[in-house]
């Protein structure tokens, strides 16, 4: 049975994008399907193969465009960058299909429209793991070798990925039509998003709303895990509130509020605590780019849109607060100052985020051994139990024994540079259950050794 596409976004002015199709690659090989993924869609995996997920053959109802989009990257904006080096195939069950690594676009400016394995390796294991967390996220369909080199700091070989989104509207596509004063596709893409995204919305006022909303409790959950997105770019920022465009990301072992390890980020601007901060930024971008929508009188429209913005704080406070209160066991929520000061002992003994949590729920002497000092824990224990009933099973729910830990990651990606995929496959395997126990892969809990930390990850 062949993929059912239906490709609403091709359907769109042309102005939205330019067709391309992929560049077919040498000698490609499947590393991973998600056949679960697959028959969600509704696809026939058999569909899904080498030659289709490498883009050397495009399957029958598939209309491969690159999208339009701009982007602020690291504060200054840059009105033209679009999918350079990912291809949307078309729409199966709503959802997007694309193809990243998969050759150049006519938004490619100078890049070679490739992706090396490493990276293809990383968003695929980092992604599906979120999706396991339950983050809302972009899944991972398919991950192939290329066959062919790719030139980065090294050369590196090359690797295709097959992403399925919610959607690939983002605020860098709002930005897009804003920048150009291309009002008619503006109210094209409101249009467009709020049928696919929020259905029982009508305006620009409603669209902006509903992405601060997602986006608060977004960023909330992936500070609850110790997740550093790495790139908040507003291009990669997603409109349906999605985790999108993995790059230089990871999950921080020891806590440290100001972590970074995005190698391009020297200055630390999407360091772990100044996500929500960003996030308001970019939002903030997305309101200016809806500004002729909102209001006819700028004036107005700019109070109105503050008004809204105004309401990020507070959201994205209350999901905080909903989330860690969780981690904490205490269902009623808890005074914030109880989190406040666990983070601060944590940050200041340097003990890891994910450990502490988990052993939390016992026994004491595991969660001593994370603290280089544990009397000040001991007191932190009492106060925390003295302040309501604590559920375990609440606990298990919300703090992971597993998540990708960057040294992990770095390992699958090494041993995937020379052809072997035993370990990609093992991780994943083990991060398919985040929350559950596994004796055989008690290894993969630990914090990395002084010798194993990574300190920079690439894109
Ligand atoms: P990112 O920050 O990775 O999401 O990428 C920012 C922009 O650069 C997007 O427009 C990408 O499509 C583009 N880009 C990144 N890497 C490449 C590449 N190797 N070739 C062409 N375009 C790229
Ligand atoms: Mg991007
Ligand atoms: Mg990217």
């Amino acid at each position: 049975m062949p993929i059912p596409f239906q490709n609403s976004y091709a359907k769109l002015p042309d102005t939205f994008y330019i067709k391309v199709d992929p560049t077919p690659v040498r000698a490609p090989k499947i590393i991973a399907l998600n056949t679960e993924l697959a028959h969600q869609l509704g696809i026939d995996p058999a569909e899904l193969n080498v030659a289709v997920l490498s883009g050397n053959r495009i399957p029958a109802g598939a209309e491969p465009l690159a999208m339009a989009y701009s982007g602020h990257q690291f504060g200054g904006f840059s009105p033209q960058l679009g999918d350079g080096r990912a291809i949307l195939l078309g729409e199966v069950a709503g959802k997007d299909i694309q193809l990243k690594g998969s050759g150049p676009t006519p938004f490619s400016r100078r890049g070679d429209g490739r992706s090396a394995l490493g990276p293809v390796l990383r968003e695929y294991l980092v992604s599906e793991a979120m999706a396991a967390l339950g983050v809302p996220t972009t899944r991972a369909l398919a991950a192939v070798l290329s066959g062919e080199n790719v030139l980065r700091e090294e050369i590196e070989p090359g690797g295709i990925f097959t992403r399925v989104a919610s959607s690939h509207l983002r605020i860098g596509t709002v930005q897009y039509f804003a920048a150009r004063r291309d009002r008619e596709s503006l109210e094209a893409l409101v249009d467009y998003t709020l049928a696919r995204h929020y259905p029982e919305s009508k305006t620009a006022l409603d669209l902006l709303e509903n992405v601060i909303t997602r986006q608060a409790s977004l960023i909330a959950h992936w500070m609850s895990l110790g997740f550093i997105h790495g790139v908040m770019n507003t291009d990669n920022m997603s409109l349906s509130g999605e985790t999108i465009d993995y790059g230089p990301c990871a999950f921080m072992d020891r806590f440290d509020p100001a972590k970074k390890f995005s190698f391009i980020d020297q200055q630390g601007r999407y360091a772990y605590h100044n996500q929500a901060s960003i996030a308001r930024w970019n939002l903030t971008r997305l309101a200016e780019a809806l500004l002729p929508l909102i209001h006819e009188n700028e004036d107005k429209a700019i109070e109105i849109a503050k008004e809204s913005l105004m309401k990020f704080g507070p959201l994205f406070e209350e999901a905080y607060q909903q989330k860690f209160s969780a981690k904490l066991g205490l269902t009623d929520g808890c005074d914030p100052s109880l989190i406040e000061s666990l983070l601060t002992l944590m940050a200041e003994q340097q003990a890891d985020f994910t450990l502490v949590f988990r052993h939390l729920s016992g026994p004491d002497e595991r969660l001593f051994a994370e603290f280089r000092d544990p009397d000040p824990v001991k007191a932190w224990l009492s106060q925390w139990r003295a302040s309501g009933e604590i559920d375990i099973e609440l606990m298990k729910r919300s703090n992971p024994v597993f998540i990708p830990r960057n040294h992990r990651v770095e390992e699958v990606i090494e041993a995937g540079k020379q052809g072997n995929f035993e370990p990609f496959h093992k991780l994943h395997a083990i991060l398919q259950k985040p929350f559950t126990e596994q004796p055989q892969a008690a290894e993969f809990e630990r914090s990395p050794e002084p010798d194993e930390i990574v300190c920079n990850t690439f894109c």
